[in-house]
């Protein structure tokens, strides 16, 4: 007999490392914006793959390129060139305003690949003396769980029992520029800073913070990266967090829906004269820009183009907005939203974050809460109004509001 979710979730218990504690559904398929279990109940996915599956799922253009490079080309490896990675360089680079692209596959791979340039970049260009570089990071950050990411992270969850830890990185509260001010000297690599701090419960800086780190870094002579693994590729609205304040950084970092849910891709983008410090053999990766990879990003960027999917999100974001201000007084403290994104604060009373899943699992609606009672919200670029409305009339009932 074919094996139910229970069965499915029973068996995975001794056999699979438990560094995740999933809601209890058991996916077997998805379309667009739903996705449905083994025994065929409907979903709506309010998660999106933490932002990969901006495209929603399996979206048809996307599909379709991921088919045809299937039947032609797959792999070369970077140690010969293939027909597909100029083509996805060129369009990611003018799609983003910077000049050049290292493509590497998930997004701590481009957040240990970018920590590799700027320190290369501090020795090479900006004169720092040999291994005393240092990059300035934000508290509450999320940058991926590699030795080195996790070194700086001031989540000790994420940190215990992993040390020793990678020196080289000061932490400054996020969203001050004082601090950031007083952080940075004649060693700072960096400053590496997600315009929008995503995990730590969609976070968004006060208006002119990231001027002021784009305005710092290029009179203090370090670099500006900015992380956009969960931000970029229209989610807040636009085709980059960083243009809400129309700065462009030096490097900006991206992944998830890159790949448009069917592969990992991600890529470091970068000013010409920055990522000029690689040279043959100081930096790889096997699956790096392999060509299914960039045929994927190719058609993820050809959707982009179009800004349709940015418009979306603004103009859907406003109808989340509502809906969540609605709720504010009614189940939920506070929240915090731009475009299709949001961080939604549930009053403690109710639950917590966990709970709420699980009541919004039940309605058929799927989230993920960051920590404490605080969830996320990020569907689909490709979310209707009228599914948005669901989403949001069924948070209104766990919630009680
Ligand atoms: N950077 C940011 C801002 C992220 O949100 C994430 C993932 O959540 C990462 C980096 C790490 O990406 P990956 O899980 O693909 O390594």
């Amino acid at each position: 007999r074919t094996r139910t979710s229970a069965d499915l979730i029973r068996a995975e218990e001794p056999v699979l490392a438990h560094n995740y504690h999933p809601l209890p559904v058991v996916v077997a398929r998805a379309e667009g914006t739903w996705v449905e279990d083994v025994e065929g109940r409907r979903y709506l996915d309010m998660l999106a793959g933490y932002s990969a599956l901006n495209f929603g799922h399996r979206h048809p253009a996307l599909v379709e390129a991921a088919h045809r490079q299937l039947d032609r080309l797959t792999l070369t490896s970077r140690a010969f060139h293939n027909d597909r990675l100029a083509e996805f360089a060129e369009r990611l680079a003018a799609l983003t305003g910077l000049d050049m692209v290292l493509p590497m596959n998930t997004g701590a791979e481009a957040v240990e690949s970018a920590i590799k340039v700027a320190r290369k970049w501090a020795y090479e260009v900006k004169g720092v003396p040999a291994d005393r570089a240092t990059i300035v990071v934000a508290a509450d950050n999320f940058h991926g769980r590699t030795t080195t990411i996790v070194s700086f992270s001031t989540d000790e969850t994420a940190r215990a029992g992993f040390g020793p830890f990678m020196p080289g990185f000061r932490i400054v509260p996020y969203n001050d520029l004082a601090a950031l001010e007083a952080a940075v000297d004649e060693t700072t690599a960096a400053v590496l800073i997600e315009p929008i701090q995503g995990e730590a419960g969609v976070v968004i800086p006060d208006d002119g913070y990231l001027t002021g780190v784009r305005e710092l870094t290029r009179r203090r002579g370090c670099l500006f990266v900015a992380d956009e693994i969960q931000s970029g590729l229209g989610r807040t609205g636009r085709t980059l967090a960083v243009e809400h304040e129309g700065v462009v950084p030096d490097v900006l970092l991206l992944g998830k829906a890159l790949g448009g849910g069917i592969v990992p891709v991600s890529a470091v983008v970068a000013r010409r004269d920055v990522l000029a410090v690689l040279r043959p053999g100081s930096h790889g990766s096997t699956f790096g820009g392999n060509p299914l990879a960039a045929a994927v990003g190719t058609a993820v960027v050809s959707l982009l183009e179009t800004g349709e999917f940015q418009a979306r999100a603004a103009s859907l974001g406003g109808v989340l907005r509502d809906g969540l201000t609605g709720l504010v007084g009614r189940g939920v403290v506070g929240f915090r939203a731009r475009g299709l994104w949001a961080g939604v604060d549930v009053d403690p009373a109710v639950g917590t974050g966990r709970e709420i899943g699980e009541r919004l699992l039940a309605e058929g609606v799927l989230v993920k809460d960051t920590h404490g009672s605080t969830i996320r919200l990020a569907p689909p670029l490709t979310i209707t109004e009228e599914e948005l409305g669901m989403a949001l009339g069924a948070l209104g009932r766990v919630v009680g509001g």
